[in-house]
């Protein structure tokens, strides 16, 4: 075997397959650059390193199953002004997910709720965090499920694998029994243990009042808004404004 694909297998039997992948082209990059054997030896490491870090992102970026790609970079904030891109910048040194804190973004369809959840989220997922995405709707169903099979506890550790969990809108949602139980399983589990982002069109406050006479709903948003920030969105819904502007 020529002496090249032997030292590609040595490097593929040790896991170092970007290396494995690259290696001629790396050889002549050093050659061009005329480096020493210590930086060539540098290059070879900080090239898997580096490559090893990219393929997490786009795993855990896919693991996040995000409905869309939506990024903080294309948030308009002089359309909306009821939040600051101070007041977002803040929260991407995610200290709030070290300190399982929750985010809430509280407002009226079309404001940006959603698009802001998964800006941050992917913005976590670049600072090496684990992220996961469902609609509340879907969280229930998720859970359901599990509870079905007799697989609820499995099904919450599970998810609860993620620094952070975004469920998107939370309201009033016509729930069995059942579901109110499991959701607030969950949220117990995650309550001082995993972060949320939650996006609900539903005034907290008004939601307590809602639930009033619910001995499950309550302890729920008790646990959501216990070590919580909560950002009051405001304004008009920017599909609409697109739409009248077209
Ligand atoms: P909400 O979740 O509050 O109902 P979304 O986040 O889904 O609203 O926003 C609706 C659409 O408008 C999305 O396509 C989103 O990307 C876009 N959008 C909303 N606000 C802004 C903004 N300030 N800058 C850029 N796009 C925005
Ligand atoms: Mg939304």
């Amino acid at each position: 075997m020529p002496i090249f694909e032997q030292v590609t297998k040595k490097y593929r039997s040790l896991r170092f397959n970007n290396i494995a992948n690259t290696l001629g082209e790396l050889i002549k990059k050093a050659e061009g650059a005329e480096i020493s054997y210590l930086q060539f030896s540098e290059m070879l490491v900080d090239y898997e390193l580096e490559q090893r870090d990219q393929n997490r992102v786009q795993f855990n970026l896919r693991r996040a199953k995000f409905p869309q790609n939506k990024r903080l970079d294309e948030f308009d904030f002089k359309v909306q002004t009821t939040i600051t891109k101070k007041q977002i910048g803040q929260l991407l040194d995610f200290t709030f997910i070290d300190n399982r804190e929750n985010l809430v973004f509280i407002g009226p369809p079309g404001v940006g709720k959603t698009h802001l959840a998964i800006g941050v989220g992917n913005k976590a997922i670049e600072s090496g965090y684990k992220v996961f995405f469902t609609s509340a709707l879907e969280l229930i169903e998720i859970l359901e499920l599990a509870e079905l099979k007799g697989e609820l506890k499995t099904k919450i550790n599970t998810l609860l694998k993620h620094d952070l969990l975004i469920i998107d809108e939370l309201g009033y949602l016509p729930m069995t029994k059942q579901s109110m139980y499991n959701m607030f399983q969950f949220v117990n589990a995650c309550y001082e243990y995993r972060s949320l982002i939650i996006t609900t069109n539903k005034d907290f406050a008004n939601w307590a009042d809602f639930f009033h006479e619910d001995n499950v709903a309550v302890p729920i948003v008790d646990r959501l808004i216990h070590h919580s920030k909560l950002f009051l969105l405001g304004g008009d819904s920017y599909r609409l404004r697109a739409k009248s502007s077209a």
